[in-house]
């Protein structure tokens, strides 16, 4: 059975794997990257602006130096709230090599779920973006949590420092020490997640956490320029950057999808990996610009974040004539990425891969709770190296079984050879375009309302988009609230992606257990036939 053993149906990743478990994960991708200070390492596909690996270390030493001085390190939380530009990158490995951790708080987030999250994490701490500042600096001041503030570029704000003070202060690459510690106990950089229940939580990862996938085998073994989209916030977004980054390829970002721009970013630099979520995919099936680009260079796509139709899979390579594989990789937040993935030379229709190197999974009855074996659905566990450290807001403990695995809440079964298909959903969460959106968060604003009694929410399945937000509202006596009052109640409240695309049904009770538990499993069989894509 190829390298993975299966031994009372656990399955292993490679366990013969090594990787420096006491280093700095910036002081480790600052040795990758100096190792090819000619390349191309990044590529901003809007503007066209480049940076090679060796400007790109130049510019982290002098950052890592210039925020060390000013008394950043071990013990410091620094926040990132920016779109996806080169300075956001340069910044979190300089705040990582200083022992610092880092967060990304979302750009695009409401002012409601600003403040939820920097509650959270707490920066003392943070760099903003032009329109960030414009957004939230005067939130950020009333909330009284940061300390100091830096913007990208040049500031004329006494109180913020200009990114360019920063970087531009040379520091010779032999002078600077990164903070070096046991990676196993030292927090790199936290990510925000709702897990299997509630509202959104800190996810601490380690410096181990990102170490490990920095040794792990890439998906495809070609020196290929990478084009990504996904926001850095996020999981998807922020880990594969890194991970490409470290393996010397030439990363080309954009900031927001516009169907010729993408098109056009292939076809001028010759992208060869498409890193990308379901939707984007389904997009390009139907794209009727597609045909107008020279789009053969690309020959690996490979997806994550959410399910992929197979069918899809199938359409797409009929639009991509130099296409050789669409892989997918499965995992979440809290497995910092990828736990199973496809590769180039190993993969299958439909599947999500075999588990990564170092982890140990299996696969288990939702009710007895017992090991299955394969081709039996059951929840998805997990132990190994990629597991976060812990939630900020709740104790992981309550998420791991009495064998130390940590629980997905993800349905899935492994074929005779360890090949993974994820069949189901059973923790709380909705994904919309792949982006997460927490059925309770969208409950308590709906439950603010004069007009609502009782409220549960759940994803319509939607072929396009994944699943649409759609609200089961019970209306309090005598109430004329219509759908469109709340939706708009919800919208101006939260995110564009946690709108309440797939409505509102007015009901006359919630399903609920007898301890009030709202049965969600109820609510999404109900919404089965999907509402046409908003
Ligand atoms: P996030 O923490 O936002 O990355 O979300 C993780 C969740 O997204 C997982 O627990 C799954 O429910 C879902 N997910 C991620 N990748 C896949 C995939 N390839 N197929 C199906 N669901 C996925």
């Amino acid at each position: 059975m190829e390298k993975e053993k299966q031994n009372a149906g656990i399955i292993y990743g490679e366990q013969n794997f090594s990787f420096p478990n006491h280093m700095n994960y910036g002081k480790f991708l600052l040795e990758r990257l100096s190792k090819e200070k000619a390349k191309v390492a990044l590529i901003n596909g809007a503007s066209g602006e480049k940076l090679t690996f060796g400007e790109m270390t130049q510019q982290i030493v002098n950052i890592a130096s210039a925020i060390k001085q000013l008394g950043i390190g071990k013990g410091d939380v620094v926040a990132i709230c920016s779109e996806n530009r080169t300075e956001y990158l340069t910044t979190t490995i300089a705040v990582l090599c200083t022992g610092a951790t880092v967060t990304f708080i979302n750009s695009a987030y409401s002012k409601s779920e600003f403040i939820h999250t920097t509650k959270i994490s707490k920066p003392n701490y943070i760099f903003l973006s032009p329109s960030a500042y414009k957004e939230f600096y005067v939130t950020l001041k009333q909330l009284n949590i940061v300390q100091k503030f830096f913007l990208f570029g040049i500031s004329d704000d006494k109180d913020v420092t200009s990114f360019k003070d920063l970087v531009t202060k040379y520091t010779h690459f032999n002078d600077f020490e990164s903070k070096d510690f046991n990676g196993t106990d030292s927090t790199s950089i936290i990510l925000y997640s709702s897990g299997t229940t509630g509202l959104p939580k800190g996810v601490k990862l380690t410096h181990r956490n990102l170490l490990v996938t920095g040794f792990q085998k890439s998906f495809c073994q070609k020196d290929l320029v990478v084009l990504t989209l996904a926001p850095w916030c996020n999981t998807v977004g922020i880990i594969l950057t890194l991970l490409n980054i470290s393996k010397n390829r030439t990363v080309l970002y954009l900031n927001k999808f516009q169907e010729d721009v993408y098109l056009q970013c292939i076809e001028k630099y010759k992208a060869g990996i498409l890193l990308m979520v379901p939707p984007l995919l389904v997009i390009l099936t139907k794209s009727k610009l597609i045909d107008k680009y020279d789009v053969s260079s690309v020959q690996i796509m490979y997806c994550g974040g959410a399910p992929l139709d197979s069918s899809v899979m199938t359409s797409i390579k009929k639009r991509f004539t130099g296409l050789k594989h669409v892989l997918q990789g499965y995992g979440m937040t809290e497995t910092t990425g990828a736990l199973t993935e496809e590769r180039e030379d190993s993969n299958k229709l439909g599947s999500v891969g075999k588990v990564v190197e170092g982890n140990i999974v299996k696969v288990v009855d939702v009710e007895t709770r017992k090991t299955l074996g394969p081709n039996q659905n059951g929840e998805i566990c997990v132990k190994g190296p990629v597991l976060f450290e812990d939630y900020i807001g709740k104790d992981i403990n309550e998420d791991l079984d009495e064998d130390g695995f940590y629980k997905t809440g993800d349905i899935a079964y492994y074929d005779n050879e360890g090949y993974f298909y994820i069949v189901d959903r059973i923790k709380e969460l909705i994904k919309y375009k792949a982006g997460q959106v927490a059925p309770s968060e969208l409950e308590a604003i709906l439950l603010q309302h004069d007009a609502v009694q009782d409220v549960g929410v759940a994803g319509a399945p939607d072929p396009l988009v994944g699943e649409l937000p759609t609200a089961f509202v019970v209306k309090k006596p005598n109430s004329k609230v219509t759908e469109k009052e709340l939706i708009d109640f919800v919208a101006a409240r939260v995110s564009s992606w946690k709108q309440l695309r797939g409505g509102v049904r007015f009901v006359n009770e919630i399903p609920k257990t007898g301890s009030g538990k709202i049965l969600r499993r109820i609510l999404r069989d109900s919404l089965t036939k999907p509402p046409a894509s908003k």
